[in-house]
């Protein structure tokens, strides 16, 4: 059996979409058209019986936006207001956008410090469990407007497994501006391979890991998913890193097509989070 057909039967799927495939390069602002296929792809994934779970980027870069600031923002407290206007904003269009499928979007915002905690953590796990029971849509992100340095993760990508891991999804997948693991930059170096399938993740898996990111909005490099892989895969969950920049190719990863890097779950039966999370300090 080819292993790409496994992705037909999971059942709990974390989808991580990056700001720079929400936004229109050419403006910053919000693709609507990319939007709506998003819901929709994930809307039918939920019709199919499958939890699915959304994280988002993109409160920073369009409260920005909204607000005529044409750059990243410089200071913390600027940052933090640009991600209280943006974050309504996207909920605002989200919610529009699941309510016309006839799905329940739910806004879920983390920081670092509610998966560190015990009683946050379980908190937090509960609230996940109780809302894929109602068969709602949760939507995380970070806490953008309260979180600073010490208690941020600072990237979707990470997050993202920590919310897999936390819900015992089986299979995260993180869609962004690139396609996948090379062996090298492939921007920089023309021999660099495309990797399919990781197996294990080693050291020199991990050296070839470049922690820049080639757009101007988001924070997340090749290192960031890596280190999301790493948690993910120990929890049990398999993760595909593809491309975003055609939101269609969500149904293709789980009918099995050859899309993306593909890294297999590798349970750890020790396995426990916040081991993990601590590393990313
Ligand atoms: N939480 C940030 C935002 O929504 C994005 C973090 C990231 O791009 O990884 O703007």
């Amino acid at each position: 059996m080819n292993i790409r057909e496994r992705l037909k039967d999971k059942k709990r799927i974390v989808i991580k979409i990056g700001s720079s495939s929400l936004t229109h390069a050419e403006t910053g602002r919000l693709n609507l058209t990319k939007m709506e296929i998003l819901v929709r792809e994930l809307s039918d994934l939920h019709n199919q019986g499958k939890d699915i779970v959304l994280v988002s980027s993109g409160a920073i870069a369009v409260g920005s936006r909204v607000m005529g600031i044409d750059r990243k923002p410089n200071s913390v407290s600027e940052k933090q207001a640009c991600a209280a206007i943006g974050q309504a904003r996207l909920m605002m269009i989200y919610q529009k956008l699941f309510s016309e499928y006839n799905q329940t979007a739910a806004q879920v915002l983390m920081t670092k410090n509610t998966m560190v905690d015990n009683l946050n953590r379980q908190n937090a796990k509960n609230t996940f469990k109780e809302l894929l029971h109602m068969g709602a849509i949760p939507i995380v992100n970070e806490n953008d407007t309260i979180s600073t340095y010490e208690i941020e993760f600072g990237d979707n990508d990470n997050l993202s497994a920590v919310v897999a891991a936390l819900i015992g999804a089986d299979l995260l997948i993180l869609l962004s501006d690139i396609d996948g693991l090379f062996t090298d930059d492939p921007n920089a170096n023309p021999n660099a391979r495309f990797i399919e399938v990781v197996e294990t993740i080693d050291d020199t898996l991990l050296g070839m890991g470049k922690s820049s990111t080639g757009s101007n909005v988001g924070t997340g490099g090749m290192a960031t998913k890596l280190s999301a892989a790493t948690i993910a895969t120990s929890a049990g969950a398999d993760m595909v890193i593809a491309n975003g920049k055609d939101f269609h190719i969500i149904h293709k990863i789980i009918s099995g097509r050859n899309h993306g890097t593909l890294f297999l779950a590798n349970a750890k039966e020790e396995f426990y989070l916040i081991d993990y999370i601590e590393k990313l300090l």
